[in-house]
């Protein structure tokens, strides 16, 4: 019989995506420990050492006790990621960390995406409302998450006020875009260059945070041209373990919106939706075992936003799946997920007979 090498996977972080990565480890014979803070939620499944992840020396050494390191945010400084044996690696945090770089870069690779600008003054700011016209959205270039650090523009005369309102921080001005629907590919790439692509899932966003994730969203195109996409990411950055890129549909073509480094609230449901979830693929690609197959079956996510429902509720549904972070509740915070492996229409029909709506 043949010894399997156990590889201690190191997790900047130690939120919800770090405990489902520990979770799938289990099933893998690999070891996950999360680098973060007491209390964080990760701990109900792995050890999480306290390191602050703004500390280069702190997290240098958290990183010398396990075999590979890898991220569970893209919020972190490059300064401290250098040098780390580090899965996906630094250049693509980089670019998914500032909306710059990496709207530039999705440019570089032909990859469409909504008109945008610099804009580090009122008066570049000025300047990229008369090119680009308006609506448009000012975004912070950095630390961006959940509709944070964005502000909407109408008028002309409100750019001193969005100015201010951004903090006069580095930003870019986009285009507003009149979207058909907000799309997300996730892929996982391996060591060796393998790469398997889960199929696209319909995203629904509300203040800026994801509500509900379905899959798949059929559309054999637009499947292929979101693939060709992700591909030409994936190997210009010569990227290894899960990627996820959102994008807008709009009159049958994509607009790349944003990238993640990462295993991504829009692949949850493919703990139970697919053969073989995004974190388990995210572990396999970073410690070089072949990549699962990504089958899957339409199912539905719904994120818990501020609180979980009650038990009672969700336990009446026999086909559904609960997660519980086991985050305390707070308006906002993301502390679990349903999953119902159904498609949206039979997912519907269930809820208003199950609650007689
Ligand atoms: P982001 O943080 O860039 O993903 O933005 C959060 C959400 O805001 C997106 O999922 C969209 O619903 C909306 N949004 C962001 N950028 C645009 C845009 N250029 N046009 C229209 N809606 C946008």
């Amino acid at each position: 019989m043949s010894e399997t090498v156990t590889k201690r996977v190191g997790v900047l972080g130690a939120g919800q995506l770090a405990l489902m990565l520990a979770e799938a480890a289990q099933t893998l014979g690999l070891e996950v420990v999360c680098a973060g803070q007491r209390g964080d939620c990760a701990g109900r499944v792995a050890p999480v050492v306290e390191v602050d992840l703004g500390d280069a020396a702190a997290v240098a050494a958290f990183a010398a006790t396990v075999d590979l390191v890898t991220i569970e945010s893209e919020n972190i400084d490059a300064a401290v990621l250098e040098g780390l044996k580090l899965y996906p690696n630094a250049r693509a945090v980089g670019v998914a960390q500032d909306r710059l770089l990496e709207k530039s870069f999705f440019r570089e690779c032909g990859i469409e995406v909504a008109p945008f600008a610099a804009v580090d003054s009122l008066a570049d700011l000025e300047l990229a409302i008369a090119s680009i016209g308006l609506p448009a959205i000012l975004k912070t270039r950095r630390m961006g998450y959940d509709g944070k650090g964005q502000v909407r523009i109408y008028k002309p005369e409100d750019a001193a006020a969005a100015w201010a309102e951004i903090g006069e921080l580095p930003c870019i001005l986009e285009g507003m875009v009149a979207f058909d629907a907000e799309v997300s590919l996730l892929a996982a790439r391996a060591v060796g260059g393998e790469v398997v692509f889960y199929p696209l899932v319909r995203n629904h966003h509300r203040e800026g945070i994801l509500r509900t994730s379905i899959a798949p969203f059929v559309h054999e195109d637009l499947q292929s041209l979101a693939e060709g996409y992700l591909r030409l990411v994936l190997e210009r950055m010569e990227y290894v373990g899960v990627l996820a890129v959102e994008f807008f549909v709009q009159n049958d073509t994509l607009l790349a919106n944003e990238m993640a480094p990462r295993v991504h609230n829009s692949g949850h449901w493919t703990i139970e939706g697919s053969e073989t979830s995004q974190f388990a693929n995210h572990l396999r690609a970073i410690a070089g075992l072949p990549l699962g197959p990504t089958d899957s079956r339409p199912t539905v996510m719904l994120n818990c936003i501020g609180t979980m429902p009650p038990e009672g509720e969700t336990a009446a549904f026999p086909g559904l799946f609960r997660h519980d972070y086991g985050k305390a509740a707070r308006p906002g915070r993301k502390v679990g997920h349903l999953t119902f492996p159904a498609s949206e229409a039979a997912a519907i029909a269930e809820w208003q007979r199950r609650l007689g709506e």
